[in-house]
């Protein structure tokens, strides 16, 4: 493809983009539970249009833009004080929680090395932990030491303990956890990482927030924050339940000498000196202005209502699932984020039937401590519609019983043969067989619970070339 040849009036253009969206998801309803944090039409215009005003100016020279650089302090400043910090915490507005991740390890790793340059550095996770660690792990050459989990799906601190290396440069534990929403005993890893005299990191960064306002709601939250002695940084993302605009999310340490591991400086090339705190270089000033402008917009008391509201929905939300025939929460989820599965129907094809009427939850496949299931971020868009949802669960698990024994009998088949044929199979014959299910030319297939499942069933070694493949051809212009 080529760039036009000649400009566009803007009116055409916006036409086409208008067009455009309309193939997206609809969002606007509350239909959707992950990734999308939407509080409203008006707190969306307050900040987007705060987020316009910045969008020209670059961060890379904080020298340049005292207004952004001050609000990047101010707003570091507020999560501090949320998450009681004193005033030697400090902090950096990053690009997501994924960047706020990457830099803990980054940091960790760069200060051992002051005492230790040679360090084969390692850091332990336990099996719940977001994946940006292991991205942080392969990115940066970190070992990544994972611990297990206890019944509840919360870290098992005494396997945390045993793991411990001269070479430990991190732990890190979730508040909470993504997946299935357990919060990780912080305390108590708190005093193992003091006794050890290693670093702490808290990934907080869905759950921080909304657990420091649902502490000011009264509901009572596990002490996940800097009260807890031990925990040297937190990674909170303010895209998330902050509603700020998406490019946003903060990563606290304990003081500023930790944060300076943090930053990457370099005199020695051509161009100016170049210190740089986060990993891009040229950074926008629309996320800060965008989150600086959430916080004054909702206010203390605009957030603890929120908070309030998120928590009825996801309490009635969570009763009502409890109450539908055969299906169960998984842990006991404190924040909005749930994953429940059923006894014995085929979750995946319930997902199915949740989308075809409109409603799109997570698929999440089997692990070492969880079958199939289904996860839900419930957000304050959902207040309103949890009768809704839950009367669409009601149809979409009906659904799924009628067709049931015939499609039972098949799948279970077809697992069998595929577990059979897999380890034989040519190269050749799985890109077949990934492109009959719909993994190539860049389509999503319509019904998913057939993919998830073989995704679920088939070894790594399999299910990786194919899910690259179908990455990359989703990322290939269609002809
Ligand atoms: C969302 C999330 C991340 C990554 O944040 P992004 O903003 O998606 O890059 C990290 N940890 C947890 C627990 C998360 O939920």
């Amino acid at each position: 493809m080529k760039i036009p040849a000649q400009g566009r009036k803007k009116e055409a253009i916006y036409q086409e983009l208008k067009k455009r969206k309309e193939a997206d998801f609809d969002y606007k309803k509350g239909r959707i539970f992950t990734s999308i944090y939407d509080a409203g039409e008006e707190a969306q215009e307050v900040i987007y249009d705060a987020y316009k005003m910045f969008l020209t100016e670059n961060v890379v020279d904080p020298t340049l833009f005292p207004s952004l650089r001050n609000m990047e302090n101010e707003v570091v400043s507020m999560c501090a004080d949320l998450l009681h910090g004193d005033k030697h915490t400090s902090g950096t507005l990053t690009s997501g929680g994924t960047e706020s991740c990457l830099l803990a390890v980054k940091t960790a790793k760069s200060h051992a090395r002051k005492t230790n340059p040679n360090i084969k550095a390692e850091i332990i996770i336990p099996y719940t932990i977001h994946f940006a660690f292991l991205k942080a792990c392969e990115y940066f050459d970190v070992r990544a030491v994972i611990t297990p989990v206890t019944g509840d799906y919360k870290a098992d601190t005494k396997a945390i303990e045993d793991a411990i290396t001269a070479n430990t440069v991190l732990i890190v534990a979730s508040a909470p956890s993504y997946a299935y929403g357990s919060v990780d005993p912080i305390e108590e890893i708190g005093q193992i990482a003091l006794k050890h005299k290693i670093l702490f990191h808290v990934d907080g960064c869905i759950g921080a927030f909304i657990m420091a306002f649902n502490n000011k709601a009264g509901y009572k939250m596990p002490p996940f924050d800097f009260s807890v002695p031990g925990v040297t940084s937190i990674s909170m993302d303010l895209h998330k339940y902050a509603y700020a605009a998406k490019g946003c999310s903060v990563l606290l340490h304990k003081n500023s000498e930790i944060r300076k591991s943090q930053y990457f400086i370099s005199t020695d090339w051509t161009g100016y000196n170049a210190i740089n705190p986060t990993i891009l270089s040229t950074k926008p000033g629309g996320p800060i202005a965008g989150a600086w402008t959430a916080f004054q917009y909702f206010g203390e008391a605009g957030y603890i209502k929120i908070a309030q509201d998120t928590m009825l929905a996801t309490e009635k939300i969570i009763e009502g699932i409890k109450a539908l025939d055969g299906f169960y929460i998984l842990g006991d989820p404190l924040t909005p984020l749930v994953a429940f599965a059923h006894k014995k129907y085929d979750v995946f094809q319930i997902a199915d039937e949740l989308k075809s009427r409109g409603w799109f939850v997570t698929s999440q496949l089997s692990s070492k401590v969880a079958p199939t299931n289904l996860h839900i971020t419930v957000t304050i868009a959902h207040r309103g519609v949890e009768q809704e949802f839950l009367h669409a669960l009601q149809e979409a698990l009906d659904a799924v019983k009628k067709g049931y024994t015939l499609k039972k009998l098949k799948d279970d088949a077809t697992t069998i043969i595929i577990k059979k044929l897999v380890n034989n199979m040519s190269a050749d014959t799985l890109a077949k067989i990934s492109d009959k299910l719909g993994f190539s030319g860049g389509e999503t297939p319509e019904k998913l619970a057939l993919v998830s499942r073989l995704l679920d069933e088939l070894p790594n070694e399999v299910t990786q070339p194919m899910l690259l493949d179908f990455m990359s051809d989703f990322y290939t212009l269609e002809e």
